[in-house]
């Protein structure tokens, strides 16, 4: 079996998530993508909903779709979960399945500041989609890819749709243009916060759900 892997805050998914796991799915031809909203860290932030409401809006989003399943370890735990004890549970359960763990190259970049990366980089392969406004080339001076930059660029540019190359550590790194879809969890929360529509930019179940629930809205 080989599972998705999708973390995120999801604060709140929106359709360049969902559009992402449905076309790594069917590129890398994955019985499931498993999403995994992570849980609330003990020192609060104010524009990260709780943990809760951001778990169920995953499940708003993602019912429909049979090959989509949303896990309630992190969100569950109280304390900060990592990676690291998420994939390893996750392997756990899942005995004997191949994980992909999927993340945004602004995400990848970011490792380095995760907790104990270089146990994280062998847990799992690695899937490191495109996203409007950062660039693979960019990755070029990650410690975790050997990647020739030509190649890099080529991908940037579209002359290559996608790249697998070595981890450190032995896994695999499949990096994949994916259709840009220029939305963020950011721009969502400024435009809510703002009294402006949010309309087609994430399910309707999940735009219903905010708006009854009065989310991300400023408090003065
Ligand atoms: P925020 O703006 O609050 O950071 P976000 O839109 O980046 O929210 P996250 O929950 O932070 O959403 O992202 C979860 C994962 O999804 C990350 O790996 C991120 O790179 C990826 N991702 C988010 N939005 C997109 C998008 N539009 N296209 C491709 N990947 C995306
Ligand atoms: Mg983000």
């Amino acid at each position: 079996m080989k599972l998705g892997i999708f973390g995120g805050t999801f604060n709140p998914i929106h359709y360049g998530h969902l559009r992402a796991a449905e076309e790594v799915q069917a590129k890398l031809n994955l019985d499931k993508i498993i999403f995994v909203p992570s849980g609330n860290p003990p020192m609060k932030d104010r524009e990260l909903a709780d943990a809760r409401n951001r778990y169920k809006m995953v499940r708003l989003a993602t019912f429909k779709n049979r090959s989509f399943t949303v896990s309630d370890i992190e969100y569950k735990k109280k304390n900060k979960s990592y990676s690291v004890n998420t994939l390893k549970e996750l392997q756990r359960h899942y005995k004997g399945a191949r994980l992909y763990f999927i993340l945004g190259i602004d995400a990848f970049i970011d490792i380095p500041n995760w907790w104990q990366p270089d146990r994280l980089v062998m847990l799992a392969d690695f899937v490191v989609i495109s996203r409007p406004s950062f660039k693979f080339a960019g990755l070029s001076s990650s410690p975790y890819i050997e990647a020739d930059n030509n190649i890099l660029k080529r991908l940037d540019s579209g002359k290559i749709e996608s790249y697998k190359t070595a981890l450190a550590g032995g896994r695999n790194i499949i990096m994949m243009r994916l259709t840009p879809i220029e939305i963020s969890a950011t721009l969502i929360r400024k435009l809510l916060y703002q009294g402006k529509s949010i309309k087609y930019l994430l399910p309707e179940e999940v735009e219903s759900y905010i708006i009854s629930n009065k989310m991300y809205k400023l408090k003065v």
